[in-house]
């Protein structure tokens, strides 16, 4: 059995941004819908917070209700950290593919989850909601309650509190099995039956999705909308154990038991199963870090290497020049490389007026060293080669044989 999904979210015809999300993973086997709430677009925020949590927290082998508690974690700590975000909160309704053809749903809120089996259509989900509460006690009729002033008003939700309570419904499913996860934008404006109507008349799940947000918005559109159908059918099955195929976990191996492995075993998702605690947080801070440092160190250390090799080789070496038409000494390559300049480690006393014609042809095409002795000894050289020439000169012009340092060139 596979799973064919259709999903669709609009804006309506009100509101001004869409603080619904939605998240359709086939790899991964989870199906997700959210609507958040906040203050400005903070509801954008936190629906879409929740399923990015949602998501990364399925990836890494964690059972939905568990997912949905680090959702809420991540969401109200957003939340607490920022103040145009607080309390901002969502709903969630999701469902991970558990072993073999279970749907795992996890649900908090008042989006909803419906299941057209056999051409029967019901709610798998309860509102949490204070008209469905109202309801339950009797005190309103589902008809009244559906058209209730305060019937937006949610009992649960994920991100306002840092704990939260998750609704878990295991599914069996039958080939044949359409369901249909959707938020309230768009049962606020359909009636079930015109629901269930058109997931029975349109076999595509796309355009089924589609359609169903097209008539909420003939209805109105007072919310945002957001539908998605999942169709049960004959198939190979596309989705892979999330957490041990999909992200090999470098670092696991002393926690086995957080990857689903034999699919035969019962599943750690199981709701009659209490022993199955969320991992404590440090712990998955701690995994999540190393899994991080796995990656990051050889890079950085790759990195730091390269820089190195590019500093040496900068750095290796010395040459000398004219600068402002004084011979001086750098260590460094000319010009520089990659932002590693060259500085001078010598201003010498000569000037070009001490140089020869072929000695400056030289040093405007700058002279390099391996070493600092080599460069050394070429100085000494022009040194020696100068004051052998200003001997010269001052022999010639007159009987003094007084030499003068070439440190104190004599004015020509
Ligand atoms: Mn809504």
């Amino acid at each position: 059995m596979k799973l064919e999904i259709g999903a669709s979210t609009d804006r309506g015809k009100v509101r001004e941004g869409n603080e619904d999300s939605f998240v359709v993973d086939e790899r991964m086997g989870l199906i997700a819908v959210a609507d958040g709430m906040g203050g400005h677009r903070a509801g954008e925020v936190a629906s879409a917070t929740a399923l990015e949590a949602l998501r990364a927290n399925v990836a890494s082998g964690l059972a939905i209700r568990d997912a949905i508690v680090n959702a809420n974690l991540s969401v109200f700590e957003k939340a607490a950290s920022d103040e145009d975000l607080l309390g901002m909160g969502t709903t969630v309704t999701a469902a991970t593919v558990a072993t073999g053809d279970t749907l795992l749903v996890g649900h908090v809120g008042d989006s909803r989850l419906y299941l057209l089996r056999d051409g029967e259509f019901r709610r798998v989900t309860e509102d949490h909601s204070l008209v469905e509460e109202m309801v339950r006690d009797g005190q309103l009729t589902r008809e009244q309650a559906a058209v209730h002033p305060r019937r937006s008003i949610i009992t649960r939700s994920v991100g306002i509190d840092e704990t939260v309570d998750v609704d878990v419904v295991p599914i069996e499913l039958g080939l044949g099995d359409r369901l249909l996860f959707c938020t309230d934008g768009l049962t606020d404006m359909l009636r079930e039956d015109d629901i269930a109507t058109l997931l029975r008349r349109e076999s595509d799940p796309q355009r089924a999705a589609a359609a169903l947000v097209a008539e909420a918005n003939d209805a109105g559109g007072e919310d945002n909308i957001t539908a998605v159908v999942v169709d049960a059918v004959a198939g190979e099955s596309l989705v892979v154990n999330p957490a041990a195929a999909l992200f090999p976990d470098p670092v696991s191996d002393d926690d086995s038991s957080e990857v689903p492995g034999d699919p035969s075993e019962p599943s750690p998702e199981d709701p009659s199963n209490d022993g199955e605690r969320p991992k404590p947080r440090w712990r998955r801070v701690g995994r999540a870090v190393a899994r991080v440092l796995v990656w990051a160190v050889p890079i950085l250390l790759v990195i730091a290497i390269g820089i190195g090799a590019v500093g040496w080789y900068a750095r290796s070496t010395y040459f000398v020049t004219l600068d402002d038409d004084r011979v001086v000494l750098y260590k460094g390559r000319p010009g520089g490389v990659l932002g590693w300049d060259p500085t001078v480690e010598l201003e010498t006393d000569l000037s070009a007026s001490d140089l020869t014609g072929a000695q400056l042809d030289d040093l405007t095409n700058d002279q390099t060293f391996g070493s600092r002795e080599d460069a050394e000894e070429y100085l000494a050289i022009l040194e020696r080669s100068a004051q052998e020439r200003s001997a010269q000169e001052r022999s010639a012009a007159t009987t003094t044989t007084t030499t003068t340092p070439v440190t104190e060139p004599v004015a020509p």
